[in-house]
């Protein structure tokens, strides 16, 4: 598991319940979203009908399921939790939408990972709130249309593009989740640590931020590292020192990248020139699933401007070289 990846791994699974914000107020940042929501909320509420359906795409960790939970919450209603590669069959996603109350959100994870034949079923189920369901078999076979109760689909998905066409379309609000500021992230560390009854310096909450990676799931994590480090090497206080000595005792640079990111920066400069290099020809050689590299790695470094993505390939900047500690040549052009 990545310390610094943005999927949620288990050791999340203790902190992160206690310090997910359940309501609006408390969710810190994403300033644009939050407004398109709040009105979309409160007009929903003032005519009497269910939320229209939202796709929320982002990287992993930046609030995409804590933002199902608040708009649930939000409306008053219940909120059913499944994910993409969960669903097996058309029957299991009839079976969770049948049993939805009016209003009710449904949160699906992963929802680029539904199976086609299972993502039919979503169609009528967002457009008309009706399911067609099959009775019988072979020539006897029917098809009967069963009402469903008016629901809220909240969708995540770490690219929008990953979806269909017809599944995208078919939601009213798709918003996109940033990453976080240094600022914003300052903010989520000083409330979880108030949550969790540590005592974070602002300057200690502020250095976590910094390696976080614009990431409230990672600067979570971080800030329960540092607070081992800090009981055991410190007084328990997360002052800014002990962050620092901690974090570099975990590899995470100053800037929150890891062993992973810049191993993927040094191959790319010493066995590929600094780029342009094809995504496969990369993966191939870092030993990781494209995937992985288009969705976990990279991200983060093209937004640092580490990295590019250009038509010929990847191509690390001027900036990627500077963090690495080397110059580009001439003969490198
Ligand atoms: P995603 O579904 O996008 O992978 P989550 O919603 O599970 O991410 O968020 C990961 C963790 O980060 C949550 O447990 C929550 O504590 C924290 N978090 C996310 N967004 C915010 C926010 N805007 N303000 C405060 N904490 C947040």
């Amino acid at each position: 598991d990545r310390l610094v990846g943005g999927q949620q791994v288990e050791e999340d699974m203790y902190v992160m319940p206690t310090v997910r914000p359940q309501i609006i107020q408390d969710y810190i940042g994403q300033v644009a979203v939050r407004e398109h929501l709040e009105l979309a909320i409160h007009a929903a509420k003032m005519r009497g009908e269910h939320l229209d359906h939202v796709l929320l795409y982002g990287p992993p960790g930046l609030g995409k399921t804590t933002l199902s939970h608040i708009i649930a919450h939000e409306m008053g209603v219940t909120l059913r939790q499944t994910s993409g590669p969960v669903i097996d069959k058309p029957g299991d996603l009839a079976a969770i939408l049948t049993r939805l109350e009016p209003h009710d959100v449904l949160f699906v994870d992963e929802i680029h990972r539904l199976s086609p034949i299972v993502e039919e079923i979503l169609y009528p189920a967002m457009e008309d709130f009706q399911i067609d369901i099959i009775i019988g078999e072979g020539p006897a076979a029917q098809t009967v249309k069963i009402d469903i109760p008016p629901f809220t689909l909240v969708g995540a998905t770490t690219r929008a593009g990953l979806l269909t066409s017809p599944l995208r379309d078919r939601f009213g609000i798709v918003q996109r989740l940033e990453f976080y500021s240094d600022a914003e992230l300052e903010q989520i560390v000083t409330r979880s640590a108030q949550i969790l009854g540590l005592h974070a310096e602002p300057e200690g909450a502020l250095e976590i931020a910094r390696r976080s990676r614009g990431t409230p799931r990672i600067a979570n994590r971080l800030l329960r590292r540092v607070r081992d480090y800090a009981q055991v090497k410190g007084d328990g206080v997360i002052t800014q020192p002990i962050a620092n000595l901690a974090l570099n005792l975990l590899e995470v640079d100053n800037l929150g990248l890891d062993k992973m990111d810049r191993r993927l920066l040094e191959m790319m400069v010493h066995k590929f020139d600094g780029g342009p290099v094809g995504i496969d020809s990369l993966a191939t050689a870092l030993g990781e699933e494209r995937g992985t590299i288009e969705d976990v790695i990279e991200p983060f470094l093209v937004q640092q401007g580490f990295l590019m993505r250009t038509p010929r390939g990847r191509v690390v900047t001027d900036n990627g070289y500077r963090h690495l500690g080397l110059v580009r040549t001439l003969s490198d052009l």
